[in-house]
């Protein structure tokens, strides 16, 4: 395979290669990135950009990283893949081990699957087995507005009902039960009022509701939104005051991104149900975890079915547990929590005074995460060209522009990345005003 592209390369990417929720008659430019290192993206014409996207969560290490391509190549020479079924092996029990040492105690029991949507519909799956194990017909679940847990059906079903999907497959979806999203802040004063409505969603339904399933603290592509921990909290209160188990998606959160290894921590909870993904390899490939108790694990296996219904062919993969141990230990070396606590006070002088400005309806920074939501859509196509011509990488959607870099990145990258915020802030059409 060649490793550069021609302009014949790009006009068949344009007819006949679908990207993330784009129109294949119509699509919005691609930018040709032939190579990745540290912190940079570097496009076909050899300019660099300073990446400000983790591609999605996930390149928590920053990209080429020697210690990432070691752990490949040492896989690779000896096992790329190989059934999970009736077959064990060193990659996957050594991830285990080390999934095990990092998160809750009372999380014993963990399926690998291939990307986050399926660790949320392993998750959705689980609830369902186990009441149905326990001859209760809980069929429903009750989630939060602005929520997002993925593209495939169950996850779907789950995401925010207006910002999503919805609308498009009504009729074909199953209908959940959905509670305005927590309005108190992270930082803010706690206020008791916005446990509400889940509170009163439990008492109402609770015997038909199989689990609680939210992103703890950071709701993610459904609006960048930061709440208050006690929101967990409590919420992990009422699952076990009304017995309805507790599903945590940190597919996005988790392996440090607020601050803490997983969100769930800043509200010391422990989740029924654990959802992992996106930086699990570091960014390198996809794989996904879900982790519950042993009980729920062994009222599963007492079922109908005597064992839980999944098993993809790629479960387990060893390149990619490989490479998430890899990740892993660059992570036990600890260095992430300083990483991230610059680049949160950095984030913070840096973004915060763009309140200031007109266009800005709102500034957040919450770990290694600065969202500048602003006051009309952008213009995607504009903007992000306007970020590639100033040396940056930035994907904006909606009212947010928002950066969650490599922890890796250095103070100078980062002020890029802010500066170029700050700069397309005084530019004209980058926003959808009419
Ligand atoms: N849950 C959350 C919270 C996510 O942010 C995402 C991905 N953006 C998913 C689930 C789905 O993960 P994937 O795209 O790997 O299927």
């Amino acid at each position: 395979m060649k490793m550069t592209l021609s302009h014949d390369d790009l006009t068949f990417d344009r007819q006949h290669i679908w990207h993330p929720y784009t129109s294949m008659t119509n699509p919005l430019p691609c930018y040709p990135v032939v190579a990745a290192d540290g912190v940079e993206l570097v496009l076909e014409d050899g300019n660099r950009l300073i990446d400000g996207m983790s591609s999605w969560w996930a390149a928590i290490h920053g990209y080429n990283h020697p210690t990432l391509n070691a752990a490949v190549t040492e896989q690779l020479s000896k096992m790329s893949h190989v059934m999970f079924g009736g077959i064990t092996h060193p990659a996957a029990i050594a991830l285990c081990r080390k999934l095990l040492a990092i998160t809750p105690k009372a999380l014993e029991c963990i399926f690998l699957a291939d990307s986050g949507s399926v660790a949320v519909e392993v998750a959705l799956k689980m609830a369902l087995q186990y009441w149905q194990a326990k001859g209760e017909k809980r069929q429903r679940f009750l989630t939060l507005r602005h929520g997002y847990h993925g593209d495939t059906f169950g996850a779907m079903s789950v995401c925010d009902p207006q910002n999503s999907m919805h609308s498009l497959y009504q009729g074909y979806l199953p209908q959940h039960l959905f509670v305005e999203s927590p309005s108190c802040r992270y930082g803010d004063e706690w206020q008791q009022d916005d446990i509400r409505p889940l509170s009163e969603a439990l008492a109402l339904h609770a015997n038909s509701i199989a689990a609680v399933i939210l992103e703890p603290i950071v709701q993610g592509a459904g609006g960048m939104r930061f709440y208050h921990p006690n929101y967990l909290k409590q919420a992990r209160q009422l699952c076990d005051r009304y017995q309805v188990l507790l599903i945590a998606d940190e597919i996005a959160t988790g392996f440090g991104r607020t601050g803490k290894l997983f969100a769930c921590e800043q509200a010391g909870i422990t989740p029924d149900i654990l959802c992992l993904g996106k930086a699990l390899t570091g960014g390198y490939m996809t794989l996904s975890a879900t982790l519950t108790r042993r009980h729920i694990a062994d009222v599963i296996g007492s079922g109908e079915a005597g064992c839980f219904m999944h098993g993809p062919t790629f479960m387990g993969n060893p390149l990619a547990c490989a490479t998430a141990c890899a990740s892993l230990d660059l992570l036990a070396e600890n260095r992430w929590q300083q990483q991230v606590e610059a680049i949160e006070a950095q984030l913070k002088v840096e973004l915060m005074p763009l309140l200031a400005h007109p266009e800005v309806a709102d500034v957040r920074v919450l770990g290694s995460i600065g969202v500048v939501e602003t006051r009309h859509p952008v213009n995607m196509q504009n903007m992000q060209r306007f970020f590639v011509e100033n040396g940056v990488w930035i994907r904006p959607f909606g009212k947010l522009i928002y950066l969650m870099p490599p922890y890796i990145i250095q103070a100078e990258q980062l002020r890029c990345l802010t500066s170029a915020i700050g700069n397309v802030l005084e530019r004209n059409q980058m926003f959808n005003k009419v």
